[in-house]
């Protein structure tokens, strides 16, 4: 009995924590959980309106429309920096980094390789590849499906392995 107990213990840390969190989805490594946003903040009101009663009244504006650019389905992706800028110290870790990497795309200097539907594919993502759920936003990428040169503006939303996985896909081919 002793040694049943000690098994299924070690199954439910493994399955809890490490591997399958409710809030943070897929993690390998328990240590990247400062980087990753949970599923849990996404169209989710009362969750944004708790985040704001300690945000100073001169700045709320502006942390609610970053609030809302990260995690609000229907709302504008756009984010003037001015608004990034008052809101940033009230972010956390991957928030920060996700808000970083997306305003580029989407307000500065790579809106035009990118724009508004980068920054939706990468919410409605949830901030994970749609290829293997990694949630570690460090790794993301916003890959363009039909090629860099191409007119088409659709994204899918990566990791840095299975971008580069894709990435080398014609150069086996070739080899072949
Ligand atoms: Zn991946």
């Amino acid at each position: 009995m002793r040694h049943s107990g000690k098994v299924k213990y070690r199954r439910q840390y493994l399955w809890s924590i490490v591997f399958t969190d409710p809030d943070f989805g897929v993690l390998h490594d328990i240590s990247i959980h400062q980087y990753t946003i949970p599923i849990v903040r996404f169209n989710n009101k009362s969750w944004i309106n708790n985040r704001l009663k300690s945000v100073n009244p001169q700045d709320y504006h502006a942390v609610q429309k970053t609030l809302r650019y990260l995690y609000e389905d229907n709302a504008s992706m756009n984010l003037p920096r001015n608004h990034f800028k008052i809101a940033e110290k009230y972010l956390d870790t991957a928030e920060k980094i996700v808000a970083r990497w997306l305003i580029t795309r989407t307000n500065g200097s790579e809106r035009k390789n990118y724009g508004p539907f980068a920054g939706i594919e990468a919410k409605e993502s949830r901030y994970r590849c749609r290829n293997c759920s990694s949630s570690d936003v460090r790794v993301l990428y916003l890959d363009h499906v039909a090629g860099r040169k191409s007119d088409k503006k659709e994204f899918r939303c990566l990791c840095a392995n299975c971008h580069m996985i894709k990435s080398r896909e014609s150069d086996w081919q070739r080899a072949e």
